[in-house]
């Protein structure tokens, strides 16, 4: 039987993590090794691989899932000091897990 990938186990909550946001689409939860202050990652609760698959079909997902970055950046408060978004798609794009995702980062005062 194939084993279910990291995030698959998180949104699927047999492994924990800190979720602060779920709905039957998407999973958002705290990354484990923050390179900011604030680093969450917005996951599609259906196994997307990356980017590349990205359709005309499932495109409301990606739409689903930038509107609630934005509502996550206000929420965590750090919409008025910026923030980064960031999608690594594949290994030459710096893709560690094979489930598509976008990292939220910010929280950094100047
Ligand atoms: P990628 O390099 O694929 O774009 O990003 C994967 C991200 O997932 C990394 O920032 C990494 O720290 C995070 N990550 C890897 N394993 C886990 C885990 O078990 N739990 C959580 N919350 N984040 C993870």
């Amino acid at each position: 039987m194939k084993k279910n990938n990291i995030f698959a186990r998180i949104i699927n909550k047999q492994i924990k993590s800190d979720i602060l946001y779920q709905d039957d689409i998407i999973t958002i939860f705290k990354d484990i090794f923050p390179k900011y202050p604030v680093h969450v990652l917005i996951v599609p609760n259906k196994k997307i691989k990356n980017l590349n698959a990205i359709n005309n079909t499932n495109q409301n997902i990606l739409n689903h899932m930038l509107i609630h970055t934005i509502k996550i950046a206000k929420k965590l408060k750090i919409h008025k000091t910026g923030y980064k978004v960031l999608i690594n798609c594949n290994k030459g794009g710096g893709q560690e897990i094979p489930h598509l995702h976008i990292h939220l980062m910010g929280g950094v005062k100047k």
